[in-house]
């Protein structure tokens, strides 16, 4: 295949020439051969990669019926009718983000009008209560119920593992994400649950082996796992997830370092808040660290933090939508004196600490283009600047996204001879696609060669 007029690392009017999933040939009017794409000038860069999402969560929350904005009674069973719709006949429906405010406090009954023929459930939106209609109760099975179940209302407070026990829910299908992925320009996928198992990875390989998630992936997991033989996907870091309510003690956090490196894997730590950095960067200090460590979201970052960051040889994997998408929550909630240490990005880069970009998706859009556009306003939804001084320029934060999965935050990829053909055909030329990122740019996701997403 060949792309026409195309701008590659800033020379306009170029050709690229693909070949056996590589590009084999950059240059001025290329002689014709194969499959043809006019690139109109637009600029040809390398595939996106999300560094962190959480992709059965993810497919979870696509497949599932959103109604935190929900505009009353009618509204919210427009929604669910039109779920019901698209489902064949007995297939569960799921509701979240339902609120009392909405239309009430559901009960079964309401649920049973609002799906007759389907088993329906609706989160509230604290996440602590499931309502379900009939259908649904009759799908767990009698007996043994825990104490937060009352049938009569079907309603299930706090229950969750019980819940999910019962259901033995199939899992949500993938295809619509790597659909979803692929029309936002990403490539490849770094999956940072510690929830994957070996049965979690082997149905996320066969998404891949089948097309369904074209994307090439990148686990991690909270315990052992075995890359397949087809290089389906690669294993990443080992992930410990902390919870600032109840931290390890810093003996078990070494101890779990010294347990990836007997697996030869690098460690990702969840650290949102000072007191998770604080524990992460002692146990790293104790254990040592390796290149490949990693930060993840580095949600606050007190200034002292930094250099222990960089003379640890720490990457930060960051969320800049947060941003976006918490930071009037943050900007309310939050010690004024802390909000600059909130999802840091120009200070890291300056202080020599690597930063990568990703999305923590579901729990914000996986929409790179808008995390890119939050790293270089700094703006929250409600126009508030959260630190000025983290705000980086659109090239530099498109290069947090370009790094290669086992090396976040280093060199961006680049469209060269004899390099992978994962590549993104934008609409325009870099300069002006930058002024203002967005993903309607992206006109054509290719995975080695071949179109995963075209408009
Ligand atoms: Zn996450």
């Amino acid at each position: 295949m060949i792309l026409r007029d195309v701008e590659v690392e800033g020379r306009c009017g170029l050709d690229v020439r693909l070949a056996d999933g590589r590009i084999a040939e950059i240059g001025p009017r290329l002689a014709a051969r194969g499959d043809e794409i006019d690139g109109r000038g637009g600029a040809l860069i390398p595939g996106l990669c999300d560094h962190h999402i959480h992709l059965f969560g993810y497919a979870a929350r696509a497949d599932s019926v959103a109604l935190e904005d929900a505009r009353g009674p009618d509204d919210v069973s427009a929604r669910i009718a039109a779920a019901a719709a698209g489902r064949a006949e007995g297939a569960w429906i799921r509701a979240l983000g339902y609120h009392e405010r909405i239309a009430g406090e559901l009960s079964r009954d309401d649920l049973d009008r609002l799906a007759p023929n389907h088993p329906l459930r609706v989160q509230h939106q604290t996440g602590a209560l499931w309502v379900l209609n009939s259908r649904a109760l009759a799908a767990l099975g009698e007996g043994d119920d825990p104490p937060g179940l009352d049938r009569a209302s079907g309603r299930i407070w706090r229950e969750d593992a019980w819940l999910r026990a019962r259901l033995r829910a199939a899992p949500p299908p993938l295809a619509p994400v790597g659909r979803t992925l692929a029309a936002l320009g990403i490539a490849a996928l770094t999956d940072a649950s510690v929830t994957t198992d070996a049965d979690a990875a082997a149905r996320l390989a066969e998404a891949h082996r089948t097309g369904a998630l074209p994307q090439r992936l990148t686990l991690m997991s909270g315990g052992a796992l075995e890359a397949p033989a087809d290089g389906a996907f690669a294993v990443g870091p080992l992930k410990v997830l902390l919870d600032d309510h109840a931290l390890p003690d810093l003996d078990d956090f070494v101890a779990r370092i010294g347990r990836a490196r007997a697996w030869g894997r690098a460690v990702a730590v969840h650290c949102v808040t000072a007191g998770e950095l604080a524990l992460t960067l002692a146990a790293f200090a104790t254990a040592g660290a390796r290149p490949g460590d990693r930060v993840e979201h580095g949600g606050v970052i007190p200034a002292a933090a930094i250099p222990q960051l960089r003379d640890l040889g720490l990457t930060v994997v960051t969320q800049s939508a947060f941003v976006r998408e918490r930071g009037d929550r943050y900007a309310a909630e939050v010690d004024p004196a802390e909000l600059g240490d909130l999802y840091r990005c120009a200070s890291l880069r300056a202080a020599g600490v690597p930063v990568a970009g990703s999305s923590d998706a579901p729990y914000a859009s996986p929409d790179p283009w808008a995390g890119m556009a939050a790293a270089v306003d700094r703006r929250s939804a409600g126009g508030a600047v959260l630190g000025a001084g983290e705000a980086v320029d659109a090239a530099t934060a498109l290069s947090l996204y370009l790094g290669d999965p086992a090396d976040p935050g280093g060199p961006p990829r680049r469209v060269a001879v004899g390099e992978t053909a994962d590549l993104v055909l934008l609409d325009a030329p870099l300069r002006d696609v930058l002024g203002e990122p967005s993903a309607a740019h992206v006109r054509l996701t290719l995975m080695d060669g071949a179109v995963a997403h075209g408009r």
